[in-house]
């Protein structure tokens, strides 16, 4: 290795650090002086080669004002959760190896890392050792892969090899899903060429819980999309009765699990997922609450070889070892990062009561919050019964200026939601970083502002 590739690596070691080291005191969204340098990075097509170590000092300088600090304590804006700093440095080495992760010949260690991963990840939501599973970019590709095993495996118990004939003249499938159905399993839905519109969409409770009564007699193929943790509000969906009344060979339960899943790791918490080890898939991200760097979703599916008929090509020039797990033949692409890898240094690292400790810990600082504030006048719209905590201020347009007004002052950033038609803010504890003391500061930031508006 030439000396160069040592000193641009430690560059941007040392620029990386002291962006984190950053992130505790600097305003959780760019302010406009900040967008502003950003812009520096826009400049004239080069036509000819630009030294390489003073790219790296512009993208370090400037890119990283334009950055949100999600990394930080005090984001609690969608559901995003931090990295942590072991699995940050995973990535770091990951991506130095430069390993392509489709078969067991590109990388012999990638391909092993998945399979560990894989193995940890059943044991730790206690699912069936036999499962397949796919390490994908979140948990639209993860819901979209598993959704796409589903279709397959109905499909070809109706003599229809959808993978070889397509959809069309195919025997119709049922999607039913709930009415707080993430949008991303739509989107899934409409990729996959079942629909976005052609739906059963079940009523909710006041919570956003899957009205089970509310479930027609289901007819023919059925693919069932439940939630474990809905974006607003947290709550699981009946998941356990679900399965029990409907669960049949021509029927497929999928749990979108995206940050919810990881419930399962805590003793505590994990009575809210009773039953979803019957469930048929689960889509699930450790980019949120196990706290890896982006981009990283998987895929479950309890089917293996369902999901290996959805996914997998034979061609005689991809050339792997017999008998061993080929990752692409799960996977919707061929080529990918190794990001098997950050998922093993999280679990190795964590172990089973360091992942509890976090989710725990977030639903601790969940209940704080809604405490604080509704002791404060305001209204909390949902039960809080992981993360996620809605606020309304009063009026919608009050309870919008608030939200503008939080995430100009930039102690934290939260962001703006719907529920049940009144605005509301959504407060999403998801970072393992987020101290008692972060809580305390957000929320008198919070308060303080809310009073301000009047
Ligand atoms: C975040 C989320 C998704 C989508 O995940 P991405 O990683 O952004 O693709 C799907 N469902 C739920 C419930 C989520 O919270």
């Amino acid at each position: 290795m030439d000396k160069s590739t040592r000193k641009l690596l430690q560059k941007a070691f040392d620029n990386a650090s002291e962006y984190r080291e950053s992130l505790d005191n600097r305003c959780v969204f760019p302010d406009a002086k900040m967008l502003k340098e950003m812009t520096k990075l826009d400049f004239p097509l080069p036509e000819k080669p630009n030294d390489p170590e003073m790219i790296l000092e512009l993208l370090s300088k400037s890119g990283s004002q334009g950055t949100v600090a999600v990394a930080g304590p005090r984001y609690f804006g969608f559901v995003i959760g931090g990295s942590t700093p072991v699995t940050l440095a995973a990535n770091w080495l990951a991506g130095a190896w430069d390993q392509n992760c489709g078969m067991d010949t590109t990388s012999p260690m990638a391909a092993f890392v998945e399979e560990i991963s894989l193995k940890w990840l059943l044991e730790l939501y206690g699912f069936p050792k036999a499962c397949g599973g796919a390490f994908v970019t979140g948990a639209t590709m993860a819901g979209f892969t598993c959704l796409a095993a589903a279709r397959s495996h109905l499909l070809s118990r109706k003599g229809w090899d959808v993978e070889k004939q397509g959809l069309f003249g195919a025997p119709l499938i049922n999607v039913t899903v709930s009415e707080e159905v993430h949008i991303t399993i739509l989107k899934a839905l409409s990729m996959l060429g079942l629909g976005s519109e052609r739906l059963t969409k079940i009523p909710t409770d006041k919570n956003g819980r899957m009205l089970i009564d509310k479930i027609p007699k289901l007819k023919g193929p059925t693919i069932i999309c439940v939630q474990a943790g809905d974006v607003n509000t947290g709550c699981f969906d009946p998941v356990d009765e679900i399965i029990d009344k409907f669960k049949s060979d021509d029927v497929w339960i999928h749990v979108d699990g995206a940050f919810g899943l990881w419930v399962l790791v805590s003793k505590k918490l994990k009575h809210l997922g009773k039953g979803i080890e019957k469930a048929d898939s689960w889509s699930v991200d450790a980019h949120k609450w196990l706290n890896v760097p982006y981009d990283s979703g998987i895929a479950l599916v309890r089917n293996k070889e369902a999901l290996r008929s959805a996914m997998s090509i034979s061609t005689s020039y991809l050339k792997s070892t017999p008998g061993k797990r080929q990752p692409n033949e799960f996977t919707p692409e061929l080529s990918r990062r190794a990001r098997g890898v950050e998922i093993w240094t999280a679990i190795a690292s964590l172990g089973r009561e360091g992942i509890a400790e976090i989710i725990e810990r977030c639903c601790a600082h969940a209940k704080k919050a809604a405490k604080r504030l509704s002791e404060a006048e305001y209204k909390i719209l949902n039960d809080v019964v992981i993360n996620q905590v809605l606020v309304s201020f009063g009026s919608d347009e009050k309870t919008e200026n608030v939200i503008k007004a939080i995430q100009e002052d930039g102690t934290c950033w939260c962001g703006g939601t719907k529920w049940k038609g009144h605005t509301a803010m959504r407060i999403s504890i998801s970072s393992w970083t987020t101290t008692d003391e972060d809580m305390d500061n957000s929320l008198d930031a919070m308060i303080r502002i809310a009073k301000n508006i009047g």
